[in-house]
């Protein structure tokens, strides 16, 4: 996949699961950010998704 279709795809899956997930609020808000975003990735097939791309892109 080009960079530029791994970024849409990126903003895609952002806007379609991530914005408004329950699931980073509550973590956000009870545990702090890192914590959240640690959730995400070892938790969730979206932010596992997501890691991947970001390596791949970075
Ligand atoms: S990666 Fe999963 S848990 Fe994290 S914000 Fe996106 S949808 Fe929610």
């Amino acid at each position: 996949m080009g960079k530029n279709k791994l970024i849409m795809e990126v903003g895609e899956m952002l806007d379609k699961y991530c914005d408004g997930c329950f699931l980073n609020k509550h973590f956000r808000k009870e545990l702090g950010k890192t914590h959240a975003q640690s959730f995400c990735i070892k938790n969730c097939s979206v932010g596992q998704k997501l890691k991947e791309y970001g390596e791949k892109l970075s």
